[in-house]
Order: structure tokens, then C-alpha cells, then sequence
């Protein structure tokens, strides 16, 4: 029988409920559900991979990896472009499963699809021009250079947040530079997951290359990918306290290692700021994918001679954001992933208040359909757990300051080190601030951080290498240094 999704898809083929290994289904019995979390209906019942399943798609993956390796890059290419060009063709379908399973707005659904064919493209691109060296020697009857190869099998394991784009950065890039991958989705998000594998054997992806485990548990696949000696690298993202679990676990078969973990972004903003491009860019901040992005603005650090008007004018624009069913064309924020992400936002809102934090806009009374409307806190101080915990919600917490240097001190008062922002009119102080915030990427005078040529990734507990970018492809390479000794004279 056709579930309700099923209906909705113009290919409804998409829609793939079990592992998928060698580009088929692995039928297995156990089940889970997966639980549109705006309706709190199923969405569909998804079969869950075990330990053994596991170790198969590892085996499965080492096979392919001895042809793929050998694929030529422009023929790798070509395939990468297919996909990515299958992407935009079912951009809708793809979409409407990651509402369906995640509860983001549509509109900003198909924007991820659409970031997610310019990443494979993009990839692709990049992999032509990714090139060894020839190195000056240090002696006269020795020659050096330098190739790049792949590693062979890779482990990626994705959160539920950004569902698509999470599972493209990692696969699409390991599998542009001759990796083959075995990924773990996120229990809460399997189905857009499986339809991209789906896509990619459409595209002519060989057997093997990509293989994709929904499971509930996460161990049952997790302890296996990190402990089996063939899978030479674990590229994660998710939340600080599970990566430093896996960083454990991968230290005894020591695996090259990329992480994206969680955020404490400060969004600091001085007195000569424009407060109209502030208000534009602290909305998308703080506000997109309700909130539940490992960049969104935290802490609102907002100059005490400013501090008045950007409250009232931010309030004034959040009271027009449209806030309800993800799937309507124009709704904003919608429902948070699952109850207990509500309940967590609800004590963090708590706590603030009973600390003395003024609750300028929120109904914190209702919370139908998982959805919280949008909280504007101000009067926070340091003693409040929201200072020090990520948010991942639909709340803007503002700090006062009155001096630069206090307020980089503050920024950086924290393990996180992600993404921090900064607003002013002063060149000299953006630099300033550029250089002195302690986190991997910046934005001064904007919020707009993500683009498939520019390197992500965090610093200090926010992470361990880079995506997207020149670097981020360079993550899944190994550089090989070949040395020839030569005669010098025949
Ligand atoms: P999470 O850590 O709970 O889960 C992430 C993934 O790890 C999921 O697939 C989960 O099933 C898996 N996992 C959990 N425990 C595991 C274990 N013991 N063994 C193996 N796998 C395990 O995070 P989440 O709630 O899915 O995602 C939200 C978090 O992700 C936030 O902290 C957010 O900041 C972070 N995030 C970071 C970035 C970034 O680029 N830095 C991007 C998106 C999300």
C-alpha cells in the first residue's frame, strides 16, 4: 500500500524504505518509524540496519572501491554531474521527504536540494583541477613529486538538520576524489537519505561506492564503522558531546578524522551598525530552519547606546514571520524536530526568566504541533544556561555591552569556536574583530557563510578539519610523496 508521502511524489520510486547497499535494497525484518513532526503521523516504516548488515556494506564498499579508484576523474565527473542534475529534476519530490520527515519549511528544503546539486557539480568541477607536484630536489640523482589518491573506505554519519546537505558534503566530495562510502543518517531523517543514493545509481553510480544504513540505534552501526580497520576515515557532523564519543572510538584504529559539531555563535553589533541590514541578517541568523542550525546567532551581543531601538525594531519584524505548517509555500518557522527538542527550549526559556531575562515577545504557553513562535529574550547575563548551551530554537537571547574588548572577551567565553558574526561601519574594527573572534569562519556585515566554494568548519570543540571548498575536497585525499633516484650520466 501507498503511504500518504508516496501520493504526494511525482516518483514516487524515491521513496526507499530499507538499507540500500550494492544500489538495492537490503530487506531486513526489524522496523523503525520515521514521524512527520509537525502531524505526528508516520511517515513511513524504514528498515533498520544491525551490527552484521554493517560489516556487509563495509565489504561491499571495499570491493567497489578497487574499480572505482581506477575510473577516470572526467568519467567520475560525469557521473557527479548526472546526479546533481537528477537533483534539480526531482528538486519538489526531494523536498516534500525532507518536510515530510524533518518538519523544515518547504521553500528552504528545495533551497538545500538546490545547494546540494551546485556542491556535486561544484566537486566535480574542483576534482579536475585538484593536482600532485613536482618538487625541486634536493640531490642531483633523486626526483621527487607528489600524487593525490583516495583513501578507500569512508564513514560518514549525518544529523537531522540539514538532512540532505550534510549527506552531499560528505559523499559527494568523498566520492568525487575515488572514495567509496558506507553512511549512517540520522534516525529521524532516513528517507531523503536513501532517495539521494537512489539518485546517484540513476545517475550511474557503480554498486558499492555509496551505501546508506538507516538505523534507530546508533550504535549498532556506529561502533561497527568505527572500530572496523577498513574504513580509513569518519567524516561526522552533530552535536560536540557524541563527536568526542566517536573521537574515542576511532582513536584505536587511529582514523583520519573530519568533525562538524555544535556552535555558541555570537552576533555582536556596534553602535555604528546599519540596524536595517542587522535586522535582515539576525532574522536568517537566528531564525532559519527554525532555528536549528549549528551556526545560529546565540548570544546578541548589541551596543548599550543601541540596544533599545534594535530590540524594537527586531520585534517588529519577527512579529511578521509567518510560523506554522512546513509544507505551506509561505511558512517560515515551523514545528521543532521532536518533543523533546520543545521541552529543552521550553527549560532554557525557563531558566533564563527565573534568572531575570525580560521575555519581550513569546508565547511560551502553547506549543501546537511542535512548533514554538518566535521568543525575543533580553536583560541575559552569563549566569543563564543559554549563555553556554546551543540554542537550536527559535530564540534570540540579547546581551548589553559598552567596550570592543569586553565584548571579544565575552565571544570567546565559550568552548565553541563555529561561526561568530559582527556588524559595524568600522573596516578597521571588522578586520580587528576578524582576526580576534576565536572561530572557523566569520561574518562581518553578513550572515551568509555557506557557499559550495568556501571552506566551513569549526575550531576549538566545534570541530576538526574543513568542508566544501578546495579544502574541504582535500579532506578525503591522501598526498603520496614519490621519490625516483636517477642516474645522473648514461
Ligand atoms: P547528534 O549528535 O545527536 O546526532 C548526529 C548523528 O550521530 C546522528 O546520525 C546520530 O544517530 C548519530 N549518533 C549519535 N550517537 C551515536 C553513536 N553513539 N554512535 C554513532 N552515531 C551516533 O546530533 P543531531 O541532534 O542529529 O544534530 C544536531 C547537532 O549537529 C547540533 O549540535 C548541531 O550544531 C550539529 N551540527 C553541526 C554542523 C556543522 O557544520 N558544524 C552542521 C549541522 C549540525
Amino acid at each position: 500500500m501507498k503511504t500518504t508521502l508516496a501520493l504526494l511524489l511525482n516518483s514516487p520510486d524515491l521513496l526507499l524504505t530499507f538499507p540500500w547497499i550494492n544500489n538495492q535494497e537490503a530487506r531486513v525484518n526489524t522496523l523503525f518509524s520515521v514521524i512527520n513532526p509537525y502531524t505526528g503521523d508516520t511517515v513511513a516504516e524504514v528498515g533498520a540496519a544491525d551490527s552484521e548488515l554493517t560489516a556487509q556494506a563495509i565489504e561491499a564498499s571495499e570491493n567497489a572501491f578497487s574499480h572505482w579508484k581506477q575510473v577516470a576523474p572526467k568519467q567520475r565527473v560525469a557521473i557527479l554531474n548526472r546526479w546533481s542534475q537528477l537533483l534539480l529534476e526531482n528538486v519538489d519530490d526531494l523536498a516534500k521527504i525532507m518536510t515530510s520527515e524533518s518538519g523544515k519549511v518547504f521553500s528552504q528544503a528545495q533551497g538545500e536540494i538546490t545547494h546540494c546539486a551546485n556542491m556535486l557539480r561544484w566537486y566535480g568541477e574542483s576534482l579536475l583541477r585538484m593536482t600532485g607536484e613536482t618538487l625541486p630536489s634536493h640531490s642531483a640523482n633523486l626526483r621527487a613529486h607528489t600524487i593525490k589518491q583516495p583513501l578507500g573506505v569512508v564513514a560518514c554519519i549525518t544529523p537531522w538538520n540539514f538532512p540532505a546537505a550534510a549527506v552531499i558534503v560528505k559523499a559527494g566530495a568523498a566520492i568525487a576524489a575515488g572514495n567509496v562510502c558506507v553512511l549512517k543518517p540520522s534516525d529521524e531523517t532516513p528517507l531523503i537519505a536513501l532517495a539521494l543514493a537512489k539518485l546517484a545509481s540513476k545517475a550511474g553510480l557503480p554498486d558499492g561506492v555509496f551505501n546508506v544504513l538507516p538505523c534507530q540505534n546508533p550504535e549498532a552501526v556506529g561502533d561497527v564503522l568505527c572500530a572496523h580497520n577498513s574504513v580509513r576515515m569518519l567524516s561526522f557532523t552533530g552535536s560536540t558531546n557524541t563527536g568526542k564519543k566517536l573521537y574515542e572510538q576511532c582513536g584505536k584504529t587511529l582514523k583520519r578524522l573530519a568533525f562538524e559539531l555544535g556552535g555558541n555563535a555570537p552576533f555582536i553589533v556596534f553602535d555604528d551598525a546599519d540596524i536595517d541590514l542587522v535586522v535582515q541578517n539576525a532574522i536568517s541568523a537566528r531564525f532559519y530552519n527554525s532555528g536549528q542550525i549549528c551556526v545560529g546567532a546565540n548570544r546578541f551581543f548589541i551596543h548599550e547606546s543601541i540596544h533599545d531601538k534594535f530590540i524594537e525594531t527586531l520585534t517588529a519584524a519577527v512579529q511578521q514571520l509567518p510560523v506554522g505548517d512546513p509544507m505551506a509555500e509561505s511558512t517560515f518557522i515551523g514545528p521543532m524536530i521532536n518533543d523533546r527538542a520543545v521541552t529543552r527550549l521550553n527549560g532554557l526559556i525557563t531558566d533564563s526568566l527565573n534568572k531575570g531575562a525580560k521575555l519581550v515577545l513569546g508565547d511560551v504557553s502553547s506549543n501546537e504541533h511542535g512548533v514554538i513562535s518566535p521568543v525575543i529574550l533580553s536583560n541575559m547575563n552569563a549566569s543563564m544556561t543559554a549563555y553556554s548551551q546551543e540554542i537550536f530554537g527559535p530564540i534570540v537571547c540579547v546581551y548589553s555591552f559598552n567596550s570592543e574588548d569586553d565584548v571579544i572577551a565575552a565571544a570567546n567565553d565559550t568552548d565553541a569556536g563555529l561561526a561568530a558574526y559582527v556588524f559595524s561601519q568600522n573596516y578597521s574594527r571588522l578586520l580587528r574583530l576578524s582576526e580576534s573572534l576565536e572561530a572557523g569562519a566569520i561574518g562581518a556585515n553578513t550572515t551568509a557563510l555557506f557557499s559550495e566554494d568556501i571552506p566551513f568548519g569549526g575550531i576549538k570543540q566545534s570541530g576538526i578539519g574543513k568542508e566544501q571548498g578546495i579544502h574541504g575536497l582535500e579532506e578525503f585525499v591522501d598526498t603520496k610523496a614519490v621519490c625516483l633516484g636517477i642516474e645522473t650520466s648514461n
